[in-house]
């Protein structure tokens, strides 16, 4: 049923759009009841409107403390109309048909770096979200406005003489999500600062991500599936890219499409990185986007069927032709997409292309990465870790030559989005052979050295990345049999003086980069 409006309550911080709609309101013959400061700007701007305080007859205290904790404020939006309308009459409270408030910034407040813990509690609203959570609850009736962006479409439902039951039921749930954050943000900050709390890790780790996404089902048939985001979130990912054109992003799409382009924003040069099963399979950089696709592609075509092509260059016509004549892809993404590339992409229409220009080239958010186990959840910072060229140590013998050191942070680069044991071979700018996820290091060289070789790569005169140390030399004994000239890797095994040595007598030039990348 549609529930007309004849009072509205409104009490906001943030300002922004409320005298418009306010005397939206006021033109629809809905009377204003305000809140000190509320009111004074209303009021200003020419909009008839009365105090709360004097609706109540009782003045804001303590601060702003108590404003409008009130049984004539409360009953007025909690009565059930029909129901209590006797009680209503015989304390004489007026119905409140709609409350429009959004709460003290408590997430922005303890966002200050000077934030003290007193600006933190008394930025803690409370009347606001006893009001929104009232309101809520009473929807039936009642309209709860959380947001600004809602105010237009409520003066267009009041021009059709009032609240639907289905706008009412959706802003009631969205009050409640807006409640739920706030307790949140509340919880994460206080628990920070509890015995097992520390910052950022709370004692209650408190989330909340919106629903983007429903999926046909999860990285199998059987499950069910969604993609929730972080509302707060302006990074430039999977997350917040615009979708081109082609079917709608699937589970596994988005956990690959995420690993591509994660890989991706890590190179200054021009990059290519092209992923399947959440591995980069073929990763390089070039002159242009469709040199460095070309290379990527090559170190494992097959692998690359059905795979995920991440780009951190606008996509041109000439690198989505070569993608879309060459071979089966599931999702292209790219900060920016020319014209011309759209229309050859959608020749394959089922392909998903995904643009990331709006928040290009953008920040890395430090943020949270966690992962489920049964019964908990695991929270760890983001591996937002990167050495630089001077945090390399040379421990051979032998200096590695200016071609190996670019190869080499080329590698490591490559090798931190691999699953662990991760090993990379890599020569020009490009992948030779990827090994990703054994159990042991070794099979992840030999695995590299076999996709080379079936590739058709000549491995010699390649450099090795690995994600972690080498436990013992039979890992850099296998590489000098397949002919690799350089290493890097974290170093800090119990074995590091043997593990130098084999590199010394194989010839081989190695860096320690005092970083560890375990992925898994
Ligand atoms: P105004 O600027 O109108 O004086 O205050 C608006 C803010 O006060 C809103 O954010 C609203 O949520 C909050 N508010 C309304 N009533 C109360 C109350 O009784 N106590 C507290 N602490 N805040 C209130």
């Amino acid at each position: 049923s549609i529930m007309p409006v004849r009072r509205a309550l409104i009490s906001v911080s943030d300002k922004t759009g409320i005298v418009d709609f306010a005397r939206g309101l006021r033109d629809r013959n809905v009377e204003l009841l305000s809140t000190g400061g509320t009111y004074r700007l209303l009021r200003d701007n020419g909009v008839p409107v009365t105090e709360v305080s004097e609706h109540t007859g009782f003045p804001e205290i303590m601060d702003g403390r108590v404003k409008t904790l009130h049984p004539r404020i409360h009953g007025g939006i909690l009565g059930r109309r029909g129901q209590d309308d006797a009680v209503m009459a015989e304390h004489d409270i007026p119905a409140i048909d709609m409350v429009v408030v959004n709460l003290y910034p408590f997430a922005a407040t303890v966002a200050r770096p000077d934030c003290t813990l007193e600006d933190a509690i008394e930025n803690i609203d409370i009347g606001g979200p006893t009001m929104v959570r009232a309101c809520a609850k009473n929807h039936a009736y009642t309209s709860i406005v959380v947001a600004a962006d809602d105010y237009g479409r409520i003066l267009e439902e009041l021009d059709q003489g009032g609240i639907s039951q289905a706008t009412r039921f959706d802003l009631a749930v969205k009050a409640f999500e807006h409640t739920a954050g706030y307790d949140a943000a509340i919880a994460n900050y206080l628990g920070a600062r509890t015995e097992g709390g520390e910052e950022g890790f709370p004692r209650t780790y408190n989330l909340q991500f919106h629903k983007k996404q429903s999926m046909r089902y999860g990285e199998n048939p059987h499950q069910a599936a969604a993609f929730y985001v972080d509302p707060a979130s302006r990074e430039p990912s999977v997350a917040t890219a615009r979708t081109l054109q082609g079917k709608p992003l699937s589970y596994n799409n988005v956990a690959d499409t995420d690993a591509a382009f994660e890989c991706v924003k890590g190179f200054d040069e021009t990059a290519c990185v092209i992923v399947k099963h959440a591995n980069p399979c073929g990763v390089a950089v070039g002159e242009s986007a469709l040199s460095a696709y070309d290379k990527a592609f090559a170190t494992d075509p097959t692998s690359a069927f059905g795979g995920i092509i991440a780009f951190n260059v606008p996509l041109d016509a000439e690198t989505a032709r070569a993608i879309i004549d060459r071979q089966f892809v599931e999702v292209i993404i790219a900060p920016g997409v020319e014209p011309a590339a759209i229309e050859i992409v959608a020749e394959k229409k089922n392909v998903r292309l995904l643009d990331v220009a709006e928040h290009w080239p953008g920040e890395r958010e430090k943020g949270h990465d966690l992962k489920r186990v049964t019964g908990g959840l695991l929270v760890q910072d983001r591996d937002l870790g990167m050495v630089e060229r001077g945090d390399l140590r040379v421990v051979s013998d032998r200096v590695p030559t200016e071609q190996e050191m670019r190869d080499l942070t080329f590698a490591w680069k490559v090798g931190k989005f691999i699953k662990s044991n991760a090993i990379v071979y890599a020569k020009g700018g490009q992948t030779i052979g990827v090994g990703a996820g054994q159990m042991s290091r070794v099979y992840s060289a030999k695995i590299a050295g076999i996709k080379a070789a079936d590739e058709g790569l000549s491995v010699p005169g390649s450099v090795m990345a690995s994600d972690a140390f080498f436990p013992f030399r039979d890992g850099i004994d296998a590489a000098a049999a397949a002919g690799i000239t350089a290493v890097i890797q974290p170093g800090g095994s119990m074995r590091d003086q043997e593990v130098i040595d084999a590199a010394n007598e194989a010839g081989i030039a190695m860096v320690f980069t005092g970083m560890r990348h375990f992925r898994h």
